[in-house]
């Protein structure tokens, strides 16, 4: 199971990620969040891929504006949370309920804070998760319809998978959210090196996603507050950071 950004230069957004997912031996391709469908059709063909499956983590429309297109294009089946308002969709999600890939099976968990319905998709044997708009290295999403209690412990399931698990997310957002972090805990060396990591990736323009639990753990200051107090503190602060 390879996941691959099919976000190609030509798509409307810039900082999206569109990741498609290919299964070499049952030949099935998932694409997670396709926000546009043009660029992802586009590479899946360039790759010979068919889209099967559509994974959608929550509702936005830099996540599902593509849905329609691919389905019509593709047939692929829309799976989505079952909470909220996914076009197309096929199967609804939510706590408990599995997504496969050939013999891949993704275990969804519910992850409310950035919108209500938000889930995860969680590939336990592979070590690897999709996790939309939650959880971004070193940050997290904006508390658009969850409250600060909500997305806690949603970060915090998240932080609890194994160290070694890849978290796909949704938005090259790793830069400012490193800015940031070196602001809220000065004298932490993992943050330092990190940032200073990042800015040479981003000066290449290259990527820093996936990141891994481990690193969050280390360098994420959402992930890293003891408390929902200090967690809303440091979201407050964060949305005027910028
Ligand atoms: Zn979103």
């Amino acid at each position: 199971m390879t996941p691959r950004d099919g976000n190609r230069p030509g798509t409307s957004f810039s900082d999206n990620y569109l990741w498609l997912v290919h299964d070499e031996e049952s030949g099935g391709t998932a694409v997670v969040d396709p926000g546009d469908a043009a660029p992802v059709l586009a590479e899946a063909e360039r790759r010979g891929w068919t889209i099967s499956e559509v994974w959608n983590t929550h509702w936005h429309g830099d996540h599902t504006g593509g849905n329609l297109a691919i389905k019509s294009a593709t047939g692929a089946r829309i799976s989505g949370p079952l909470a909220e308002n996914i076009p197309g969709r096929d199967v609804a999600l939510c706590e408990g309920s599995e997504v496969r890939l050939g013999k891949h099976v993704g275990r969804v968990i519910e992850v409310p804070g950035h919108t209500l319905g938000h889930i995860a998709i969680l590939f336990d044997e592979e070590r690897v998760a999709f996790v939309g708009d939650t959880l971004f290295a070193m940050g997290c999403g904006r508390l658009f319809e969850g409250t600060p209690e909500q997305m806690y412990r949603s970060l915090q399931r998240l932080a609890g998978l194994p160290a070694d698990t890849r978290l796909y997310c949704a938005h090259e957002y790793t830069l400012a959210n490193g800015r940031f972090a070196a602001t809220v805990e000065p004298g932490n060396q993992a943050i330092a090196d990190r940032l200073s990591n990042v800015r040479h990736l981003r000066d290449a323009g290259r990527s820093t996603v996936p990141t891994t639990v481990g690193e969050e753990r280390e360098t994420n200051p959402f992930v890293r507050s003891t408390n929902v107090e200090e967690f809303a503190r440091r979201r407050a602060e964060k949305d005027s950071f910028g």
